[in-house]
């Protein structure tokens, strides 16, 4: 297939970019960086199937298929929003407009080419939920203009437009709900827990928990999600597969207990501290992924311990990586005598 991918240079869009490439499609990849790495637009763009296009998806996507052999597209699949508290709060009308302006560029150019769609939507449609776990029936419980609204309301109004382009122009639709996920290829300061923590506890410091705790999440590892993606796009267009899915690790923690794992898998003589739990904050989160167990036949198959291994791994190998070349680059600026 010609799938243009929205957000490539994002932690999940790499992710998916190798996974698709791998599997003999052409990726046209889209970014403009607003919380991705060129490091990860770097990694593919040797491979003859790979392009790239950097723009900002809200301002339009300015994919030709004269420019590209002439080939009509088969799946947009849009990833592009900042996705980490701190970043979407950075760039909370950003975060708006590539949720709404954004989705219907991509919706719009699914529609010209005759392509299926793909939306990357979140747990956070469920905010700070009241039913325990989460199913896709859940309608949730969101401050509409709170300090996470620009980026929850943004993903439920990305749901609304894309049910609206299925009902009313027949374009065939995804949407998954994507539950905490990570994996090597994160943003090192993307000030996600997973990142914060294990960066912290390389550098010897203290691991920062926020308020007392007891708030709970779920990781899913991010090949798990990859392949749950991929085994939804594969699906033939029926009725079932236009309504929201889940895809997450039900496995759940409270934050007190992941940084304990961290400590034990880093250093079992780091210090914990509390810090003020940010307004919002959603005191629990698990997938009920019973849609997807049926649908997709899918279910998580990579435990915490095995995947934060292989994060901390990257993270570790990243920041030498970026010290050796902090060295270099100082080596190399010449004295104020010269
Ligand atoms: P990320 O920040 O690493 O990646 C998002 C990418 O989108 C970045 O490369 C960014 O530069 C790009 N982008 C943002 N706005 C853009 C715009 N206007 N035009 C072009 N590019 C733009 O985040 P991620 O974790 O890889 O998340 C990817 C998608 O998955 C997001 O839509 C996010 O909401 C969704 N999601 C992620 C998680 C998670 O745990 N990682 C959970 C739920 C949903
Ligand atoms: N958190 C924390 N310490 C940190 C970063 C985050 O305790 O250094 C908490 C945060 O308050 C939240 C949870 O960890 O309860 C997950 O935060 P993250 O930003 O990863 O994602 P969220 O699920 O809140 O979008």
């Amino acid at each position: 297939m010609n799938i243009l991918l929205t957000g490539s240079a994002g932690f999940l869009g790499s992710h998916l970019t190798e996974r698709l490439l791998a599997d003999g499609h052409t990726v046209i990849g889209v970014d403009n960086y607003i919380s991705g790495q060129r490091r990860n637009t770097a990694l593919f763009m040797e491979h003859p199937n790979f392009k790239f296009i950097q723009a900002d998806v809200s301002e339009g996507i300015p994919y030709k298929a004269a420019a590209f052999e002439g080939r009509s597209l088969d799946y947009v699949l849009h990833f592009a929003s900042p996705a980490s508290p701190p970043h979407y709060q950075q760039f909370p009308i950003e975060t708006l407009m590539v949720g709404a302006q954004g989705t219907q560029n991509a919706l719009e150019l699914a529609h010209a080419h005759g392509a299926s769609f793909l939306l990357a939507s979140t747990s956070e449609v469920y905010g700070d939920p009241q039913v325990h776990p989460q199913p896709e029936s859940y309608w949730g419980h969101v401050n509409p203009n709170g300090l996470r609204s620009c980026y929850d309301e943004a993903k439920r109004y990305a749901e609304a437009i894309t049910f609206a382009y299925h009902r009313h122009h027949g374009v065939d639709t995804r949407v998954i709900r994507i539950f905490n996920t990570y994996g090597p290829r994160m943003r090192p300061d993307d000030g996600r827990v997973v990142t914060n923590l294990v960066m912290q506890a390389l550098a010897g410091q203290p691991l920062t928990v926020y308020g007392d705790g007891q708030q709970t999440r779920s990781f899913q590892y991010a090949t798990d999600l990859v392949n749950g993606i991929v085994a939804l796009m594969n699906l033939p267009e029926s009725q079932a597969v236009h309504a929201p899915v889940n895809l997450g690790n039900p496995d759940e923690y409270t934050i007190l207990q992941f940084a304990q794992v961290i400590r034990e898998l880093i250093d079992p003589g780091l210090e914990i501290i509390h810090q003020p739990l940010p307004a919002d904050d959603p005191r629990q989160r698990k997938p009920n992924i019973s849609r997807a167990r049926e649908l997709l036949g899918w279910s998580p198959g990579v435990d915490l311990r095995a995947g934060l291994t292989r994060t901390v791994e990257s993270l570790r190998q990243q920041t030498e990586q970026a010290a050796r070349t902090a060295q270099v680059d100082a080596e190399q600026v010449p004295s104020a005598s010269a």
